[in-house]
């Protein structure tokens, strides 16, 4: 089942003569429960897509597709309310609130929409129900980035948007995310979305989206990707 479509999307930046394309003519589509990485080197556009499908930017042309809506249409209200609804993201530096315990930076998301599971069962499936009631500070960066997963996923989101997820880690740590990752997408059907610039990461994917200027240089669906154990 078809769950994101991007139609001729473009993204500009700057006025006048410093105008240029972050994005240009983007298209492409991403199935319900897929494994995706976006890969590209710096600059090449890639948090502007995911910033664009999470609702937080909008396009300068061009549809973006969320179960047959066109996000681009939304007004303010409306695209809160998509996020709030529909987004879980993971960040790089995960923007835990430093004065708040994990279950509390779990617990706080006040979205419409409730879960089915508690916090605490959502720490627990991170492997993290000895460090429930302790504060960003005093955990491992891997551990930290569990507690930001699992408050993306409190809210049971449509997708999960991940910019360099790993990109703060040591290798051995930022595998053990990947298989957090992995999991969620695999055993509870999310769709997971990566962008990273580390195209080791980019074997594990279903699909991988290469960007390069603000364009789809190629993509392909890898029939087997590679194992996370
Ligand atoms: P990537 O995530 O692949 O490193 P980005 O999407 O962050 O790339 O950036 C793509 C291009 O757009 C870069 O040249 C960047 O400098 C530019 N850019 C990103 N955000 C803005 C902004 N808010 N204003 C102006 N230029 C921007
Ligand atoms: P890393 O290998 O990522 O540097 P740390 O040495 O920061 O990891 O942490 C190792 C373990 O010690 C983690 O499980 C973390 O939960 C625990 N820990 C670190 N600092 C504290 C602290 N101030 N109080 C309680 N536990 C801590």
């Amino acid at each position: 089942r078809e769950l994101i479509r991007f139609k001729n999307v473009s993204k500009q930046y700057g006025e006048g003569d410093k105008k240029f394309y972050a994005l240009h003519n983007v298209n492409f589509e991403i199935n319900q429960g897929e494994y995706v990485v976006i890969l590209g080197p710096s600059g090449a556009g890639k948090s502007t897509l995911l910033n664009l499908l999470g609702g937080m930017d909008q396009a300068s042309s061009g549809e973006i597709l969320v179960e047959g809506t066109n996000i681009e249409g939304y007004n303010d209200a409306q695209l809160t309310e998509f996020r709030a609804n529909n987004v879980g993201f993971v960040f790089q530096f995960y923007n835990l609130i430093p004065t708040l315990t994990a279950l509390e930076n779990v617990s706080i998301t006040k979205d419409i929409k409730k879960s089915k599971r508690t916090s605490e069962a959502i720490l627990e499936s991170v492997h993290l129900e000895r460090q429930m009631h302790q504060f960003p500070a005093e955990l491992s960066g891997g551990e930290q980035q569990r507690v930001s997963i699992a408050r993306a996923i409190r809210k049971d989101p449509l997708m999960l948007l991940c910019d360099e997820p790993t990109g703060a880690l040591d290798s051995k740590t930022g595998v053990d995310i990947l298989k957090v990752l992995h999991n969620l997408c695999k055993e509870e059907n999310k769709t997971v979305i990566i962008v990273t610039h580390n195209a080791t990461i980019a074997q594990t994917a279903d699909r991988v989206i290469y960007l390069k200027n603000g364009e789809i240089e190629k993509m392909t669906l890898n029939e087997q990707p590679l194992m996370i154990d």
